[in-house]
């Protein structure tokens, strides 16, 4: 069971259809996140939420080999990454495939796609990235 609730509710609801949604003060158009639910910059309570393309680039990224707790389902080693959304300069926290263990670059195009993360007995929808 996924218990959606909060600012963020359409950002996992889009998830879990298999779409980015993120939101926009309808008021002074900025994108605005973390998601909240009155814009910091106008006033806004109008907040709309506008579908993007899974298309970014690598931020940051760290590479992790050892176990920690809720990682029990993920393969080891994993590359965690923030990576900026196209067109919108968001940054999302996600992974990104790592077959081959190539390093990543900072900078580099990435593509998402939906996948899951099963943490703590529930799948969590999760954006895993790829590159090139
Ligand atoms: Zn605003």
């Amino acid at each position: 069971m996924t218990i959606i609730d909060g600012a963020d509710a359409p950002y996992w609801e889009g998830l879990a259809e298999g779409r980015l949604h993120l939101p926009r003060c309808a008021g002074c158009s900025r994108w605005l996140w973390p998601a909240v639910s009155r814009c910091g910059h106008c006033g806004s309570e109008d907040i709309a939420w506008v579908e993007r393309a899974m298309a970014g680039t690598i931020f940051s990224w760290t590479r992790t080999w050892h176990r920690f707790a809720l990682t029990e389902d993920i393969d080891l080693p994993y590359v965690s990454a923030v990576i900026t959304v196209d067109d919108c300069g968001i940054r999302l926290l996600g992974r990104i495939d790592d077959p081959g263990q190539v390093d990543p670059v900072i900078g580099e195009s990435v593509q998402g796609r939906i996948g899951k993360t099963h943490v703590a007995g529930r799948d969590i929808p999760t954006i895993i990235w790829s590159r090139g």
